[in-house]
């Protein structure tokens, strides 16, 4: 599978696998790569990270789940999608769901685009956890036989608003969704695909207690990246500015991936 930069071109990822196969879209919210990295060394994804490949990409200049959901389900950026931030749900553009196929979108509490095709949510008053909701639909989804599913995760992210990206309850959360994704694996034949939409960076409040915060940190010389280099965060570490650039990257690698030892175009 081809390599990609940014979030947009996980929208032709999507698109080439579904002219070729039935394909599933595992959409980890707030996972960042250096998250990623984190829990991989602190065996927290021994099942996704031996079975699938993954790669850093670049998300968008605000790192936020709209705009880069949208970036990932259009090929288009903020200014092509119309939107720029949170409060933007109005969507200027075609996405992946407009191309015919069987599919189902499966989503947290809330509806964060308006898709044509209406996500199936999971509210927490009705569902065990939201999380638990969105894996047991799409185990439904793939008995079903659809042929697109397209299932967002949302919990990772809450964790890491409340306890900081590093925390043991993030740790748990992600084993918990590494459990999922081993499950969802078992059940499908098909292409997965793995998605995240931003990462998450730590702050501390006025008890000095850690929290999980992205999208508020911008560092101009870094918005030209052409190249991504996994290693940046240790180059870094001795650079003007390294607390700033380190939450910024924190914050924009997010990350793609897919399940290998598949046959694949
Ligand atoms: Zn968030």
């Amino acid at each position: 599978m081809e390599k990609i930069k940014s979030i947009c071109a996980f929208y032709n990822l999507t698109k080439n696998s579904l002219k070729n196969k039935r394909t599933l879209v595992l959409y980890l919210d707030g996972l960042g790569y250096y998250l990623y990295k984190y829990a991989y060394k602190k065996n927290a994804l021994n099942f996704t990270s031996a079975h699938f490949d993954i790669f850093p990409q670049w998300s968008l200049k605000n790192a936020v789940t709209n705009p880069n959901m949208a970036a990932m389900i259009s090929g288009k950026n903020s200014e092509y999608t119309g939107i720029y931030s949170r409060k933007d749900h109005i969507l200027n553009v075609a996405t992946i769901f407009d191309e015919g196929y069987d599919q189902v979108i499966l989503e947290g509490d809330t509806i964060i685009l308006n898709t044509t095709q209406r996500p199936i949510l999971h509210v927490k008053s009705k569902v065990k956890t939201v999380d638990f909701g969105v894996f047991s639909d799409t185990l439904k989804a793939i008995e079903e036989g659809k042929y697109f599913i397209f299932s967002h995760f949302n919990e990772i992210d809450d964790y890491c608003h409340t306890y900081g990206p590093y925390s043991e309850e993030v740790l748990g959360q992600i084993k918990k969704t590494d459990c999922y994704i081993e499950k969802i694996c078992k059940n499908f034949s098909g292409n997965i695909l793995l998605v995240s939409d931003h990462g998450v960076h730590t702050q501390l409040n006025e008890k000095n207690e850690q929290f999980g915060i992205h999208g508020n940190v911008f560092v101009e010389e870094y918005e030209s990246f052409e190249e991504i280099d996994p290693d940046l965060p240790d180059k870094i570490q001795s650079t003007k500015n390294a607390e700033d650039k380190k939450m910024y990257l924190e914050d924009h690698l997010s990350l793609y991936g897919y399940l290998k030892n598949e046959n694949r175009n």
